[in-house]
């Protein structure tokens, strides 16, 4: 920390809230009589290296919002009114404790579902307080198909045993300087902006750094957008065809034996068999499925396989995709195949920082970090893990689909409670909206953890416990690299942190489990694998990146790196790249990858296409929102007042609509109203709309809900959808829908 003028400067790291992102990058934090007074990007922290989106860059008007939940409440009239006072901490946890021990010893602890949002700074403290409390029902709630980079972890999980990011020299202190890193000669960037986000512990503009550095760029999107107008080749395929074009590309690869031979016969399990596979994928055949040409699919695989050191940097439309974990393994399979794997400028694996566990991403960190006993008795109550093998065997998370019909019909055990963590599980991520709504409403307890009012604390809470922002609290970080920790510069009103409020619930519902004496201490004490404390974290700016060994890359299989008995290869059953599947083999599923046709589509529903005849892709990020988040900031909204929805000129002109009209975007599910904006990003037969708006200076009250009826575009996504895995499949991209004029012509 550094002092000028009464001005203190803190480093930190950022890991939601506020900025609300995957975070991970390095802040300066401006502190003046105890008061934020400006965030600025730190250009000494290697993964940022100063740079900043306009979320961060407006932290101070969030963190002093007037509309900011600045103390806990409890509700006083009925669920809707938006009736609440304000209580003290005491009487909330004391609320909380009471009346989830109840349903506990009436109904058993899975009787509670824990529910939290994408991946912000909360799988460690709602995992710790589920498994404290002895609930196996940790859930995206909403999130149909968790389709959310969940599959493309089981993906690499169950062909590499380990996790993979494209290499932009992040895990390297000297980042693109250093002697160890190759620049990759093409990068495919596959469902994904990187201009605009930073999802998943990787930072967006390391693809633009890469270009600047002489990479070529491959990209697989159906949007026109900044990245794709600057590829060398751009794949516009039909949403939720991905599974079809890797597969095709496959084919190309290995039947002209554009692969890396000695990779393959030296590391991999299952090559011919997956050869096998990928005949049924012929070029002529994807290039229908997909209508992306044959020549462009032709040309981009020979250059891609041709082009050594070559990256794959992906998105979450692969989890979007109806098999999306299968479409994650073809694409895995690529990288394998092409010898880019743990290779300076490939695909390299990636693990925590350090070993260190924040988040527990597998049941592997589970097991170590609550112990076998309650691990297995937990797995076999969660909702879907009868159901699906990844639900029991990879990630423990509850299925999303088959939570909400759970809560909503009581079979086959009743759900009675929800702990609401970093979620607006009505306003953002929840499709079938209507249904989460009525679901929800039935539950007797509802706690929501939050920084503002929105759709559901409005709709559900009975008590609102406030969170507080990454400037105001202590947390450690591990995803991917480098190490790092958040440390508490500002104290907002009666703010607690999410590891602050879960830890004093743990402790309520398991004195005995729960040893340590602070959030610090816990801190310490999962930071000592890296030989670290908290303080010296701290001391020394907040980031450390991983040391040599298991958590850096390269060339980790030839070296005993990875597997847990020092051997060399992968940490898989057979020590290789398992392109045949033993897991999903053991799982009873398809050991292979293969495509899937979207449950709606011109061609698995053509009698609804010609109802629906416009394919609406959602999810697309933006820099100014994250998900359902920002809506209330001024600095961000003045930039986006609006949700418009991007409709072709020639769609346009067929439905009589004019730029900047306000419309409906429709189907059976019902309609939700956009502001439409003419563009030629998309083709004539696709329409893409943001999610998550709705309006915070809109009435909260039911039944209003902050315009949640008229905005929320969820509301058309239909349900249940998930892939075979569990893992996979939500219908945010491939959704089928027609668009109506509103005839007052107004808002
Ligand atoms: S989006 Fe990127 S720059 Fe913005 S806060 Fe998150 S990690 Fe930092």
């Amino acid at each position: 920390m550094n002092e000028r003028d009464g001005v203190k400067v803190y480093p930190t790291v950022v890991w939601s809230a506020g900025a609300g992102c995957h975070g991970n990058c390095g802040q300066k934090l401006y502190v003046k009589d105890g008061k934020l007074i400006k965030v600025e990007g730190d250009e000494s922290h290697p993964w940022n290296q100063g740079r900043a989106c306009p979320r961060v860059l407006a932290l101070k008007q969030y963190v002093y919002h007037p509309d900011r939940i600045v103390y806990p409440l409890k509700r006083v009239g009925k669920r809707g009114e938006g009736k609440f006072e304000r209580i003290t901490w005491d009487e909330a946890f004391d609320t909380c404790e009471a009346r989830l021990k109840e349903i506990k010893d009436r109904f058993g602890p899975e009787a509670v579902i824990f529910c939290q949002g994408t991946g912000r700074d909360i799988g460690g403290p709602i995992s710790f307080l589920a498994y404290n409390f002895g609930s196996p029902n940790w859930c995206q709630l909403g999130l149909s198909g968790q389709s959310c980079y969940t599959p493309r972890l089981a993906g690499m999980k169950i062909t590499m045993g380990d996790f993979a990011v494209a290499d932009c020299s992040q895990f390297l202190e000297k980042r693109y300087d250093d002697p160890e890193w190759e620049v990759p000669k093409v990068i495919i960037v596959w469902g994904n902006n990187p201009t605009t986000t930073d999802p998943d512990g990787f930072f967006g503009h390391w693809i633009v750094d890469c270009m600047k550095r002489g990479s070529e760029i491959i990209s697989v999107d159906p949007r026109y957008t900044w990245l794709t107008t600057r590829a060398k080749y751009h794949l516009r395929l039909r949403p939720g065809t991905g599974g079809a074009l890797a597969l095709g590309m496959l084919n190309i690869i290995m039947n002209e034996g554009l692969y890396d031979k000695e990779f393959v016969e030296k590391w991999t399990y299952g090559f011919d068999e997956l050869k096998e596979r990928v005949q049924e994928y012929t070029p002529s055949r994807v290039a229908e499925i997909t209508e992306v040409p044959e020549g462009l699919i032709l040309e981009a695989s020979r250059y891609y396989a041709k082009s050594r050191p070559a990256a794959i940097h992906w998105g979450l439309a692969i989890d979007m995709e109806p098999e999306g974990t299968s479409v994650a393994q073809a694409i895995t399979h690529l990288w394998c195949i092409t010898g880019n794997l743990d290779v300076p400028g490939g695909n390299v694996i990636a693990r925590p920082s350090h070993g260190v566990t924040t988040y527990p991403y597998t049941t592997e960190e589970l097991l170590g970090l609550y112990g076998e006993d309650l691990v297995k008795k937990l797995t076999d109550k969660r909702i879907g893990t009868k159901e699906y093998p990844l639900v029991k065997n990879f990630r423990g998370w509850a299925q999303p689909d088959m939570a909400i019909e759970q809560i909503d019909t009581g079979k086959p055990y009743p759900i009675k409670a929800a702990w609401i963590q970093t979620a607006n599980v009505l306003g953002g991520q929840a499709a079938r909206a209507k249904l989460h709504y009525d679901a929800l409403k039935k539950l007797d307890f509802v706690v929501v953890v939050d920084l503002f009012h929105n759709p559901t604390t409005m709709a559900l809470a009975d008590i609102v416990l406030p969170a507080a922002t990454f400037a105001e609290k202590d947390s450690f970080r591990s995803w991917w690299a480098p190490l790092g920790v958040m440390h508490k510069v500002i104290q907002v009103g009666e703010c607690k942190s999410d590891w602050e409020i879960n830890f004093e619930m743990a402790k309520r519902f398991n004195p005995e489990g729960v040893k340590w004496n602070s959030v610090v201490d816990l801190i310490n004490d999962r930071l000592s694998v890296a030989n670290r404390t908290f303080k010296e974290m701290v001391e020394k700016g907040c980031w450390e990146m991983p040391p040599d060994g298991p958590f850096k890359p390269y060339r980790r299989h030839e070296r005993g790196l990875l597997r847990a008995d020092g051997k060399l290869g992968f940490n898989t059953e057979t020590g290789k790249v398992e392109l045949w599947s033993k897991a999903l083999e053991t799982w009873g599923l398809d050991p292979l990858p293969r495509y899937v046709e979207p449950p709606q589509s011109p061609v698995s529903t053509p009698d609804l296409y010609e109802k629906y005849p416009l394919i609406m892709i959602t999810g697309a990020r933006s820099s100014l929102f994250f998900h359902s988040e920002h809506r209330m900031i001024p600095w961000l909204r003045e930039k986006e007042m609006d949700p418009f929805v991007e409709i072709h000129p020639e769609t346009a002109k067929k439905y009589g609509i004019y730029d900047g009209e306000w419309i409906y975007i429709k189907n059976d599910m019902g309609r939700v109203k956009r502001k439409a904006k003419i563009t030629l990003t998309v083709k004539p037969n696709h329409i893409q709309t943001l999610h998550g708006w709705w309006m915070p200076e809109m009435k909260g009250s039911e039944p209003d809900l902050f315009g949640m009826w008229d905005y929320q575009i969820n509301l058309l996504i239909p349900g249940p959808q998930c892939s075979s895995s569990g893992f996979g499949g939500g219908q945010y991209k491939t959704t089928l829908v027609t668009l109506e004029k509103i005839k007052e012509g107004g808002k």
